[in-house]
């Protein structure tokens, strides 16, 4: 088996407007350095010419692997997948679309070098992305920050650097509702970050829907922490004390007859429509939670391989399937 130092795990779906100038970059950072990498691509389900792109660039170069999903699982369980297959003693996980600059590796591994075992990606400013994305991504981080009791650093993605001891930790955490950079301040280990301007995509579109963003949110809030069940208590408390406030302020008018307070159906059915929709919410909030607990309790494995490019030293986590298909994963 060929010694690895550094493997590179970069999670692709549907990526093949891009793959080709991300790999380039790839390579020559990996060249300039004087450690042996291992490139391992998690195709998560890709259904353009991805797979067959890579497949070229793991024939020209052995250093390339790839690992094919049997449908798209996400970007969290494509790194996930990544990470549990990664041979190296550092583990650096990297976005398929250049929006983090791959010539930041040289001074993660210095960071590393001087015995840091967590090298986050910090973006001080995020070029090209819409103010939505901007705003909504600084008013999450802040919110979480506030919501958890661990801390998970704002502004990080899923950039970075990570020792083979964090990635052994890593794999002893079953969850299936995965907020990987969170599960890795969760487990400590010396951190640290390097700071950089996240690039706009260099080409395609992003495949992080409205949808699946805000289910990668709820994810970050519901694994790590309790508060918004708590909600309620806090509310029917409010509204309780309320409503008293209230009951003995119409008992005084009575008392003294005096008019302050009309009967009005229209006023009354705000009222009642706003105290469901709260009702409602909160409803809504434990289901969030509830749903995650049932995913958890079916356990069914974190992802499925169908095939893999090239030969892997780490075998794949107990809870998922690697079954390789004997047709290639493009006529699949
Ligand atoms: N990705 C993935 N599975 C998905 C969605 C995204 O593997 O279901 C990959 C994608 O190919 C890219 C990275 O995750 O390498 C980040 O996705 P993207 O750049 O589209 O997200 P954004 O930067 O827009 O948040
Ligand atoms: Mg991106």
């Amino acid at each position: 088996m060929v010694k690895v130092d550094i493997s590179l795990v970069v999670p692709v779906f549907n990526e093949d407007e891009v793959i080709a100038k991300t790999h380039d970059r790839l390579i020559k950072v990996i060249d300039s350095l004087e450690l042996s990498f291992e490139l391992i691509y998690v195709n998560d389900g890709s259904r353009d010419a991805t797979a067959s792109i890579i497949r070229s660039f793991c024939s020209s170069d052995k250093r390339v692997k790839m690992i094919s999903f049997s449908r798209n699982f996400g970007h969290q369980t494509a790194i996930t997948a990544g990470m549990d297959h990664a041979a190296g003693a550092a583990i650096i996980i990297i976005d398929a679309d250049l929006q983090d600059p791959p010539e930041l590796i040289p001074k993660m591994l210095d960071l590393w070098q001087q015995g840091y075992q967590v090298v986050y990606g910090r973006r001080i400013s995020r070029r090209g992305e819409t103010w939505f994305k901007r705003t909504t991504a600084k008013f999450y981080y802040r919110t979480l920050k506030r919501l958890t009791d661990v801390s998970i650093p704002v502004d990080v993605g899923d950039f970075r650097l990570i020792d083979a001891c964090v990635r052994d930790a890593l794999l002893k955490v079953p969850e299936h509702n995965r907020y990987v950079r969170g599960l890795i301040s969760w487990l400590g280990y010396k951190q640290t970050f390097v700071d950089y301007v996240r690039d706009p995509r260099q080409a395609g579109n992003s495949k992080y829907p409205l949808s699946k963003m805000l289910r990668l949110a709820a994810d970050g809030i519901t694994s790590f922490s309790y508060k918004p069940l708590k909600l309620g208590i806090s509310i029917g408390l409010l509204l309780s004390a309320f409503s008293l406030v209230l009951a003995f302020a119409v008992f005084i008018s009575r008392l003294f007859d005096l008019v302050w307070m009309e009967p009005g159906y229209a006023s009354m059915m705000c009222v009642i429509l706003f105290f469901f929709g709260v009702v409602l919410i909160i409803l809504g909030i434990m289901g969030e939670y509830i749903a995650r607990i049932f995913e958890e309790v079916k356990d069914r494995p974190l992802y499925i391989i169908c095939d893999k490019e090239g030969s892997f030293q780490q075998p794949s986590r107990e809870k998922s399937v690697d079954t390789e298909s004997t047709l290639p994963v493009d006529q699949a």
